[in-house]
């Protein structure tokens, strides 16, 4: 199989197939993010004959483990949805003739990866197979979009997920806690509860701002634009997110970055999530969580 630097991914998709067709991010402009730093390019996509490579090998491989094939693949690569409609109906085809287990193929997207895309696009996607998009919104704070160089507004969060409405094409969110910055927590997790009471996303994932020495946002800081939220105020702003929201989701904090993990399905255990972060908020103290936050050397 071919895999090019360090592999992200979601951590539900576990028992999916990783298949590389991009590397790195087209972006690459947050300025919080270092996740695709250990690449020599900013993007690339992989050669047709590579894929198909990897598929066949795949198909051998898990067909000798289980006799059956495998579920689910997931596009490896920081926004392979970014490809046009043209590539990824061609990824799929390669997918089910060489896995016709494969029900369903997933992969990170970026909200202006779905920009370019019709609705009619989206749905001839979905009918051939594509479904399950985690989508790195981050947050619905515009303020801080703009300041982070995200290169969208939450304006374009509502209007993109309609459209993966319409086509029928689920997605789930990341959230970056504290990416408002200091002061301003708790206003960014209402305008994010804001923005996902008016989209659908099958789960809401938190992660919480670690800043490393090779961001532009240490940078940032050292410069003093910008102020890191402490710890304890991150659960503050959690929790504020989760009062607000009023859709139907699964909410998790489940990555390396969050010193206390959980996960719910609201609105089913709002309750029991608000009251185990007043826990933390009311029992726990900063020093332990920058300690922590200290020993996160690597997401
Ligand atoms: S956060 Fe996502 S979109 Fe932004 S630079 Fe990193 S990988 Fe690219």
């Amino acid at each position: 199989m071919h895999y090019t630097g360090t592999i992200w991914r979601p951590p539900y998709e576990a028992a999916s197939l990783l298949l590389e067709v991009t590397a790195g991010c087209t972006h690459h402009k947050c300025k919080f993010c270092t996740l695709y730093n250990d690449l020599p390019f900013k993007f690339k996509m992989s050669p047709m004959k590579d894929i198909e490579e990897d598929l066949r090998e795949a198909g051998k491989t898990i067909r000798s483990w289980n006799g059956h094939g495998i579920d689910r693949a997931f596009l490896t690569g920081a926004n392979p949805f970014v490809l046009s409609y043209d590539k990824l109906t061609a990824i799929a085809e390669l997918i089910h003739k060489y896995l016709p287990s494969v029900k369903s193929i997933g992969s990170f997207a970026r909200i202006t990866d779905i920009t370019p895309k019709s609705e009619e696009e989206l749905a001839r996607l979905h009918a051939c197979g594509y479904d399950g998009l985690t989508i790195g919104i981050e947050t619905g704070d515009d303020e801080a979009l703009r300041f982070m160089n995200k290169g969208y507004t939450s304006a374009d969060i509502y209007e993109q997920c309609k459209k993966l409405d319409a086509a029928g094409i689920h997605y789930s969110f990341f959230y970056l806690v504290s990416i408002s910055g200091a002061g301003r927590g708790e206003i960014g997790a209402k305008l994010t509860a804001d923005i996902c009471n008016q989209t659908h996303p099958k789960l809401i994932g938190a992660n919480m701002l670690t800043i490393y020495p090779d961001s532009e946002l240490y940078a940032e800081i050292q410069r003093g634009n910008w102020q890191e939220e402490g710890e304890l105020e991150k659960y503050k702003e959690v929790r504020t997110l989760i009062e607000n929201l009023q859709i139907p989701t699964v909410f998790a904090a489940m990555g390396a970055s969050n010193a206390y993990q959980f996960h719910g399905q609201l609105p089913k255990d709002k309750t029991k999530l608000l009251s185990f972060l007043d826990e933390i908020i009311g029992n726990v103290s900063e020093e332990e969580l920058q300690r922590y936050r200290k020993s996160v050397h690597h997401l």
